[in-house]
């Protein structure tokens, strides 16, 4: 058996990047190897609606329960549909959070827009939340809905970019420099050493 490496993991026979983002947003763009370019990644992780839907249930934005009903309902037109949908934000996304100049404002506002306008304020118990239609699509909204707070809230000017790979994360205390230590990190050291030896 082949061992992953540390920073990957295998959930539900979908292999994902395990997250380092420090938010759930910023780890949904982060499920792409790098973007150092705007081409395809060399490592693309969300190869399927289905592998986004097992993604959302594995940072724990959805309950495994709900996720098992929708990849049952996914069809072959449908699914593969999101999927285009779902990578067009992921990469908008990524424009409007880094500040890249160009239009990526537009959509990513929009399907923020329409997933907002989606939730319906319901009462639980002794609690109120807001809740989506339970739809292939609510996943994806449901991400929307946190990216429309990820960029109105505080945590926004806490957004850093990785030097090496282009990936995101939180760094709330200003001491993050890689996305992670294990891949990035490692890699800058092993050069700053290969250096200095030199
Ligand atoms: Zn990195």
């Amino acid at each position: 058996m082949n061992a992953l490496p540390s920073h990957l993991e295998l959930v539900r026979g979908v292999v994902l990047p395990k997250p380092v983002g420090a938010h759930p947003v910023l780890d949904f763009v982060n499920t792409r190897s790098e973007w150092t370019s705007r081409a395809s990644a060399r490592t693309e992780w969300l190869t399927s609606y289905e592998a986004f839907l097992i993604w959302s249930a594995y940072v724990g934005l959805q309950p495994s329960g709900l996720i098992d009903r929708l990849i049952e309902q996914a069809d072959p037109v449908e699914g593969p549909r999101l999927l285009r949908t779902t990578l067009d934000f992921r990469g908008e996304l990524y424009d409007v959070l880094t500040g890249a100049p160009g239009n990526a404002f537009e959509p990513v506002a929009r399907l923020i827009e329409k997933a907002s306008g989606r939730r319906r304020l319901v009462q639980s118990g002794d609690g109120t939340s807001w809740e989506l239609p339970e739809d292939l699509v609510l996943p994806l909204h449901h991400l929307a809905v946190l990216a429309g707070e990820l960029l109105t809230g505080a945590s926004r000017e806490y957004i850093r970019t990785c030097p090496s790979c282009g990936w995101l994360f939180l760094d709330q205390r200003g001491r993050r420099r890689w996305c992670s230590m294990a891949t990035c990190g490692n890699r800058a050291k092993a050069r700053a050493h290969a250096a200095r030896v030199r």
